[in-house]
């Protein structure tokens, strides 16, 4: 046994993050359900460190130090429950099993439970970055028992990307908090997507700009507050020009997103700790309107309604964009913090936001200089009731409003869908209300279900009888 991790599930990622493990110095057991993923890996990079080719779970297991670290890669959901019950079964209690696929984290804590009965440390690990980063190093999310980040940490952290000398790796907390945390992080990439989709549109329609334009736009905003790996790719994305037709490839893709899965979960999620994550929800439905695609075919030439003229002061307009597009982020990002607090609260995790702001500024596909405005405002105050309000953000705002409200406002009468833009604006001027419309819920709910309500200048519940003489008696 000399191997001082294993990787079972030599997928993309899987091989990659094997890789990447062998180039930096370990020895790495590799295992796949078929053998040609394995024999693939090991000729084409073999020479990348010191690999141990195995065949069976038992090998595999046997070709590791005690106490075993195996790292398992394989499609989410059953094949992952699979792999564990193989893995448990040629195992020993102190051993560590890292499941690093995108698991949701109700199944992680599932896991864990069935893992630590047995003796065997169970950890769920968000790992994000897609194939690059893998190989690279990634963002890391490591959950679980405490003490086997004490044996583990050491290896994640020399894997993972690295910012400012800090690795982009830390223990998050128990059970499924981490693959919690990465489920967030996923949404908040879709959220950021979809901003900056709204952003392409309005360039494309409001303003007629091209491809290429709008990629120098992009690339120019990259060197500001919004520098972002996800602005960053914008950019290529939209100069890539198609061999084909010689159009800008964007304009030869079909314009129906997909999903696997993710976004959809932190909605869930957040629905069911009621926080109200408007701007991921809002970006998880757009993609779903998309892919809409008989329902969209029959809705062309549905009446638009007489549509304003477009903004004539071009310089100005895309600057409003910027605002609009930066202050939105800020919400998206504010509500996925939101619901990191909800969720620490429910599984009693201790999550520290600003570590995660931390982790997330490499590695990652929301890297961004951002992060470490919101790792700062965290340092500043960890109770921070809303990033919104932590001073930099603040002000941020103060400085995009009036140009936030013109782009949702230009976007609505020049007939053009801002879902998240326009949804992340009302969810400001909501929260910042000093009396919203729910007063008015309140009481239709006592109306019709006798359900109460609070009095602004007394303690306690009442309730009208509304069907009797509408007096108020207290509940
Ligand atoms: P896939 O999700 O495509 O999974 C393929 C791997 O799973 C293969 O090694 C396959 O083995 C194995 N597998 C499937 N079913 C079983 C089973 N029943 N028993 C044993 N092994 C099985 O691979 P990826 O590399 O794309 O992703 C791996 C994990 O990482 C997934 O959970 C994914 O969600 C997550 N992830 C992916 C990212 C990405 O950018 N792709 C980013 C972050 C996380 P075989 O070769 O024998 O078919």
């Amino acid at each position: 046994a000399r191997a001082q991790i294993g990787v079972t599930g030599l997928a993309v990622m899987g091989s990659n993050i094997a890789r990447n493990f062998a180039r930096n110095g370990y020895t790495v057991a590799l295992h796949n359900r078929s053998i040609g993923k394995t024999d693939a890996l090991l000729e084409a990079h073999g020479g990348d460190g010191d690999f141990v080719r195995t065949e069976t779970i038992e090998e595999f297991v046997a070709a590791l130090e005690k106490p075993r670290r195996v790292l398992i890669m394989v499609k989410a959901g059953d094949p992952t429950d699979a792999v564990i019950e193989e893995l448990a079964a040629a195992m020993e209690p102190g051993d560590i099993i890292i499941d690093g696929g995108n698991a949701l984290y109700t199944d992680t804590i599932r896991r864990e439970k069935a893992m630590s009965e047995r003796g065997l440390n169970f950890v769920g690990a968000g790992i994000s970055g897609g194939e690059e980063g893998a190989l690279n190093g990634p963002a890391i999310m490591p959950g679980g028992p405490k003490e086997s980040y004490e044996s583990l940490g050491p290896l994640l952290e020399s894997v993972a990307a690295k910012v400012d000398g800090v690795p982009c790796c830390t223990h998050i907390g128990p059970d499924g908090s981490g693959h919690f945390v990465k489920m967030v992080h996923n949404g908040i990439e879709y959220a950021d997507m979809q901003l900056i989709g709204e952003a392409y549109h309005l360039f494309r329609d409001a303003l007629g700009f091209d491809a290429k334009q709008i990629a120098d736009v992009f690339t120019d905003w990259n060197s500001g507050d919004l520098e972002s790996y996800l602005i960053e790719i914008t950019a290529e994305v939209l100069n890539q020009v198609d061999a084909k037709t010689g159009k800008p490839l964007v304009d030869v893709i079909v314009d129906a997103a997909e999903q696997k899965g993710t976004g959809r979960w932190t909605v869930k999620s957040a629905l069911d700790l009621g926080v109200p994550v408007t701007g991921i929800a809002e970006a998880v439905f757009a993609r779903a309107l998309s892919g809409s695609r008989a329902q969209r075919k029959a809705a062309v030439g549905l009446a638009s309604g007489t549509l304003a003229a477009k903004p004539t002061d071009v310089a100005q307009f895309t600057e409003d964009i910027r605002q609009a597009l930066y202050a939105s982020k800020i919400v998206a990002y504010a509500q996925g913090f939101d619901q990191i607090a909800a969720g620490s609260a429910e599984y009693d995790w201790n999550l520290r936001p600003g570590d995660l702001a931390t982790i997330w500024r490499g590695g990652c596909i929301i890297r961004a200089r951002f992060l470490n405005r919101i790792k700062d405002a965290y340092a500043e105050n960890p109770e921070l009731p809303s990033l919104i309000l932590a001073p930099y953000f603040r002000e941020a705002i103060e400085t995009a409003i009036d140009s936030w409200r013109r782009v949702v406002s230009a976007a609505t009468l020049l007939g053009i869908p801002v879902p998240a833009f326009a949804s992340s604006l009302s969810y400001y001027d909501a929260l910042r209300a000093e009396r919203l419309p729910a007063a008015l819920t309140q009481g239709q709910r006592d109306f019709f279900g006798a359900h109460t309500y609070e009095r602004v200048d007394a303690e306690g519940k009442y309730h009208t009888l509304w069907s009797g003489d509408r007096s108020e008696v207290q509940a």
